[in-house]
């Protein structure tokens, strides 16, 4: 499961931040995750649980914030809010989008003790 590695990574880059600020245990975690990035909320969460014991962030509350997409639209020159990578201007109706927003996983903020 995609996911799962996912989470994975998360919890090795929290343990890299614990050795770097000296602390012990996270308690909550903030993660922002655009909605074109493939990721599935759901099970994300699942994998966290699996993922997490017996490691820094065993127990964390996993918070997660989603992007919206977001392109630049070349036919009108406006930022404009798509649902679907592949969907067309809202404003003009014009294919030739550039996505830059959506996209993105990483990690927001995090409360630790
Ligand atoms: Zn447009």
């Amino acid at each position: 499961m995609h996911e799962m590695s996912i989470c994975e990574g998360v919890v090795l880059s929290l343990e890299s931040e614990a050795q770097k600020q000296n602390f012990q245990k996270v308690k909550k975690v903030w993660l922002t995750v655009g909605i074109f990035s493939g990721v599935e909320i759901d099970a994300l969460r699942f994998g966290w649980d699996v993922v997490t014991r017996n490691s820094i962030a065993d127990g964390a509350e996993l918070v997660v914030l989603e992007e919206q997409g977001q392109a630049w639209c070349m036919g009108c020159s406006k930022h404009v809010q798509i649902e679907n990578r592949y969907d067309d201007c809202p404003a003009c109706g014009s294919h030739r989008l550039q996505v830059t927003g959506g996209e993105i996983l990483s990690i927001k903020e995090i409360e630790v003790e």
